[in-house]
């Protein structure tokens, strides 16, 4: 926890994350998680993937905007992805993130955005997620999520299994059908609002687990295991075979870079994989949260960092 919270320290510090910035792409340690800073870089990743069999959730790297015209230009950037993988035939969808649609501005403009994506995905025959963000956002993603869901039906959620409201949530939305990524979460949040620690927030994990594998045996999820858990994995992978689901009722999920000896276990065994794929210029935030996920990240990092000095006094002497 103590390293974890050196990371989040040091991803305030201009310098540090400048430093990264400048050399992350340069000498390739940021590629291991992040596809690119080009949707052109994020395309042919996402081809790799899909010619070994996985499917493919593309997500424009960014955060929240402040003005209606990034919102606007962060709309036009998710429908260019998502005709970009139709013309290139990769199957998946993109991820979208309604604090980069505008919704600090306003919950209508976000929403008219969020549905703009939505409608082009369907004239495609595609669909999109929409990631969940803090505990801030949720009851307004939640109501974007429905209007955008019953007027396309073709969106899905990521939902949180630490919240204290999760099941509750999972109930309301039970009657649209919805895909639902099942995720542990990924914000700090008090104990009023989210469970705390690994062991209570795994148990919640799996009872979610269960509660929408069962929900996919009668027609009402398409559940969407999201995570790199082995242990998560595992429980999911027996509620498949106990409910008798076909392939096509659930799917696993990871993100590109993590855990890439699960993700071939997973798709060895005849599971549906979609892999996470986020590019972009603005990767340095989301990179600097996968190394505090796993401080043992940083070591390959420190070692390419290492390297690149080694080689500039090499060029000095
Ligand atoms: C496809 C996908 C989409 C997501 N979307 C959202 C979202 O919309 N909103 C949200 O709040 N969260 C999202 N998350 C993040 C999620 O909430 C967790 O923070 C993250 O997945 C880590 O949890 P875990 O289930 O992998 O389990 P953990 O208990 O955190 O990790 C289990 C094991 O996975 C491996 N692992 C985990 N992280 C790393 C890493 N960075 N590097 C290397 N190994 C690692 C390690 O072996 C670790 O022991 C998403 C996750 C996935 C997989």
């Amino acid at each position: 926890m103590l390293v974890r919270n050196f990371i989040f320290w040091l991803s305030t510090k201009r310098g540090v994350t400048d430093t990264i910035a400048r050399r992350g792409m340069k000498h390739g340690f940021a590629r291991r998680f992040v596809a690119g800073e080009t949707l052109g870089e994020a395309l042919t990743a996402s081809r790799e993937l899909c010619d070994a069999g996985r499917n493919v959730s593309l997500n424009h790297l960014g955060e929240n905007v402040s003005t209606e015209a990034a919102a606007r230009e962060v709309c036009a950037s998710y429908i260019e992805m998502i005709e970009a993988m139709d013309a290139q035939k990769l199957g998946g969808n993109i991820s979208i993130k309604l604090t980069q649609l505008g919704l600090d501005i306003s919950k209508g403009l976000c929403g008219e955005l969020a549905g703009q994506i939505a409608r082009r995905a369907r004239t495609l025959g595609r669909t999109i997620e929409m990631d969940m963000e803090g505990s801030a956002y949720t009851d307004v993603t939640l109501d974007i999520f429905e209007a955008v869901q019953r007027e396309s039906g073709n969106s899905g959620l990521a939902i949180q299994a630490y919240l204290h409201r999760t099941e509750k949530d999972l109930q309301r939305l039970a009657a649209l059908k919805p895909k639902i990524r099942l995720v542990k979460g990924a914000y700090r949040e008090p104990k009023k609002i989210a469970v705390q620690g690994k062991a209570a927030v795994d148990a919640n994990y799996k009872r979610m687990t269960t509660l929408l594998l069962e929900g996919a045996a009668q027609g009402m999820f398409l559940p969407a295991i999201a995570s790199h858990d082995p242990f998560m994995v595992a429980h999911a992978q027996a509620e498949v075979a106990r409910l008798k689901l076909r392939r096509e009722q659930y799917e696993f999920q990871m993100i590109y870079g993590i855990r890439r000896d699960l993700q071939q276990e997973v798709h060895a065994a005849g599971h549906t994989l979609q892999v996470y794929v986020p590019f972009g210029t603005d990767w340095c935030p989301y990179f600097m949260r996968r190394l505090s996920e796993r401080p043992a990240n940083c070591w390959f990092v420190l070692r390419s960092l290492w390297a690149e000095g080694g080689a500039a006094s090499e060029r000095a002497a």
